[in-house]
């Protein structure tokens, strides 16, 4: 019988998350090949009675990292605790959590990445030999206390592996990426959670919310709820795929999925910055944004999808890009490398 997880995760944002979340790794849709690697690992874990070894997760945000590090202690039968790099600012703030690890539970800390130097060392020997070394009074009068930890899972996440550092991103066991979904997987976690929200949807109008959703499945699971709103105010509660049309259309969201923001930073690449090359921080700057809000949320799946390409002198709209602004490209010189190239090639959301 599995145990209740010790401490629940806060946050307005997790709340509505709540209901659609996969409560254990088999309901959850996509990433086959990090299911398979971590299921082998809980399996091989659980057998042995051992605790799993730590695991990093990282990739963009909203395709599954907290929902793996959740699923996982459930398996596992074990207590989780949850807590954000963002609020260890110092190895006592830590503390707590690693002196209420019980043995075999899980811990799991998002944005690793955002830990500082400090914290980040004073982990080391706690995932490696489960103990800490505390430091008490100062100068002569120093002494160093040896509390010994039960032996614990640490899981990371990260949407930035390149912030962690080498010596940190080595004491995980296990390092897996999430890459975006595909289509037809967004589509099956679209169609689950309209059964779930108990709207009436099509498999058509479930392919369209697919489609549009920035192969990324907690943007599927607010244009769903999107959605739903719109049918009940507007169609007697059924979705159809033109009524998914109309409400999506409605919030600006385009073929591609790509939302205002988006189409803002293209449309500023070329009008600003001449189709680039451009450094993200001068493209930030110009729409008022946070370099980081671009790289993490903005960028990824418009690289993916090759509406843009990074080069050494910073990021430059590719034909596509133009294309997708309904704008001409401009005719390159030879000698110049036409941006695209190879990434077109792997263009993984097609144009409808
Ligand atoms: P991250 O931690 O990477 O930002 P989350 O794990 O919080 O992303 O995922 C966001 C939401 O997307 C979850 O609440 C869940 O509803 C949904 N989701 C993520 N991955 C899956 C999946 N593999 N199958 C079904 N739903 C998923």
């Amino acid at each position: 019988m599995a145990r209740e997880p010790l401490y629940q995760s806060s946050g307005a944002s997790d709340d509505e998350d709540r209901d659609l979340r996969p409560q254990r790794m088999q309901d959850m849709v996509g990433q086959r090949a990090v299911y398979a690697r971590v299921g082998i690992a809980v399996d091989a874990a659980s057998k042995r009675n051992e605790p799993l070894g730590h695991i990093l997760f990282d990739g963009p945000p909203g395709l599954g990292k907290t929902t793996f590090a959740t699923c996982i202690p459930r398996d596992l039968g074990v207590p989780f605790q949850i807590a954000s790099g963002a609020t260890l600012k110092a190895p006592k703030d830590l503390i707590p959590y690693l002196t209420n690890a019980e043995a075999g539970s899980v811990l799991f800390i998002d944005e690793i990445h955002r830990i500082p130097k400090p914290v980040e060392e004073f982990l080391y020997p706690a995932m490696e030999d489960f103990r800490i070394d505390i430091i008490l009074g100062e100068g002569v009068n120093a002494r160093t206390l040896n509390i010994t930890l039960k032996p614990f899972t640490l899981i990371g996440a990260t949407t930035r592996t390149g912030l962690i550092s080498a010596p940190l991103r080595d004491r995980f066991q296990m390092r897996e990426h999430l890459d975006f979904y595909t289509v037809v997987e967004l589509a099956e976690i679209v169609r689950r959670n309209a059964t779930k929200l108990k709207l009436p949807l099509d498999d058509e109008a479930a392919d369209e919310i697919a489609a549009r959703s920035r192969g990324t499945p907690r943007i599927a699971n607010n244009r769903l709820r999107w959605v739903r709103d719109f049918a009940t105010s507007r169609a007697g509660g059924r979705a159809t795929v033109s009524v998914v049309r109309e409400a999506l259309d409605m919030q600006g969201i385009d073929v591609l999925g790509l939302d205002g923001q988006d189409r803002k930073y293209l449309a500023t690449i070329v009008r600003v910055f001449d189709g680039g090359p451009v450094g993200v921080d001068a493209i930030a700057h110009t729409l008022n944004l946070e370099p980081d809000t671009l790289e993490d949320e903005v960028e990824p799946f418009l690289l993916r999808s090759a509406l843009v390409v990074r080069t050494p002198r910073g990021r430059r709209i590719t034909a596509e890009g133009y294309e997708h602004l309904g704008l001409t490209p401009p005719v390159r010189e030879a000698s110049e490398p036409q941006a695209g190239g190879d990434a077109q090639r792997q263009l993984p959301f097609g144009p409808r």
